[in-house]
């Protein structure tokens, strides 16, 4: 294994198939990272780590490597995740040796604090969020799943690390999550900055932690999550106002010399932000002035409108409500042809629908 990859945690899950389950995790794997090795024995790479699985008497075991422990921790969960959903029928028990100890706090969870609240426009309230040791979650992965109170004033228990690499829950009253963008990271001063969208709804979690949140409120984050950009020379960046954090960070770690058309979504030009960037820019805000949210078709028509390329030669990132990016994405790879590692077509939210989306891609 690389030699940066210290960390380490091994495990034997016995199974009625063994074989069976290593070939299914295999041929999933495939997509998520490269792997070598032969049916009975192979190893993944991914951006975060080596799996290694090797097939015994009625068990594999599983041998996971990373160089910090939420990446290891992220490994540990999907080697359970994916034993449990490609054995369906069993209730393989999962018991890792090596990383973190059943009980303690996961090493992808940080407990913050409300620092500041600062207007951005008339929909969108930055909150400044305090917490330590916060350098892992300035890379791999722009997103954060927050665990907000259930209540205002009442302190949710956080989820630990099970015996299993997965979460549990100890007694108490449960957090309801959602998933951001950080905005923005300074690391050295424990900061983040997370854009909320102030949408209507009836009960919004999310958008009213925002609006009611007090100076010191306490909130759970964990992550980081979500893919990057990947190397292009041109890109097309499209979204409705949940996405622009998201194109609005990619923009300011573009390089210079990249060309990027932004197409952003958003409710009327008092939402317009200045955006940052050393790229070649061309920005076209799309405002819906007076539609409700997830009710147009404005941004499916203004990709639609571009003269894209068939071939890989540009990336496409697209986050938007859940429509509009099942009509782009079927745009994109049917219509256009474009491949599908040339673009990253993400639902954000889902009209009439509280909570994650599902779909993703
Ligand atoms: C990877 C990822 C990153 C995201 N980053 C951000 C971010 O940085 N900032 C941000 O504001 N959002 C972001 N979102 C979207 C956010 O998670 C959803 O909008 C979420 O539903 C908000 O939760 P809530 O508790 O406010 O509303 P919910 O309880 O989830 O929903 C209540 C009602 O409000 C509706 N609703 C939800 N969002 C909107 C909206 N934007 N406009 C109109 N109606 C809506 C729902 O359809 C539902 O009917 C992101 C989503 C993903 C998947």
């Amino acid at each position: 294994m690389n030699a940066n990859l210290t960390l380490r945690a091994q495990t034997a899950i016995s199974l009625a198939n063994p074989s069976e389950v290593m070939a299914r995790l295999r041929d999933h794997f495939i997509e998520h990272g490269t792997v070598s090795g032969t049916d009975d024995n192979w190893r993944v790479v991914f951006d975060i780590g080596v799996a290694e699985a090797l097939a015994g008497e009625g068990a594999i075991r599983f041998s996971v490597a990373a160089a910090d422990a939420t990446s290891l921790a992220y490994l540990q969960w999907g080697v359970a995740e994916h034993v449990s959903e490609f054995a369906p029928g069993e209730t393989p028990e999962i018991v890792w040796a090596g990383g973190a100890q059943p009980g303690a706090p996961l090493p992808y969870f940080r407990e913050m604090r409300v620092l500041r609240a600062t207007q951005i426009t008339p929909r969108i309230r930055r909150m400044t969020l305090k917490g330590s040791d916060l350098e892992r979650f300035s890379h791999g992965g722009l997103h954060v799943r927050l665990l907000l109170s259930p209540e205002k004033g009442v302190k949710p228990v956080w989820p630990v690390m099970a015996a299993d690499g997965r979460q549990a829950w100890p007694d108490g009253p449960r957090p309801v999550a959602r998933v951001y963008t950080i905005r923005c990271i300074d690391v050295d001063a424990g900061e983040v900055d997370i854009d909320f969208v102030l949408h209507e709804g009836h009960e919004t979690p999310g958008a009213s932690f925002a609006r009611e949140a007090d100076l010191g409120d306490v909130v759970g984050m964990i992550g980081p999550g979500g893919g990057e950009l990947r190397e292009a020379d041109r890109y097309l960046l499209a979204g409705d106002e949940t996405a622009l954090p998201a194109i609005g960070r990619m923009l300011e770690e573009m390089p210079p010399g990249k060309k990027v058309i932004a197409l952003i979504e958003i409710a009327d030009n008092a939402e317009r932000q200045e955006l940052q960037t050393q790229a070649d820019l061309d920005l076209r805000w799309l405002p819906r002035d007076g539609q409700a949210a997830g009710t147009t078709t404005l941004l499916a028509d203004a990709v639609k409108a571009l003269d894209l390329p068939g071939d890989d030669s540009l990336f496409v990132w697209t986050g938007c409500e859940h429509t509009a990016a099942r009509e782009i994405r079927t745009y994109l790879r049917r219509d256009c042809g474009l491949p599908r590692r040339s673009n990253l077509v993400a639902a954000y939210w889902r009209r009439g629908v509280a909570g994650e989306v599902e779909e993703h891609d």
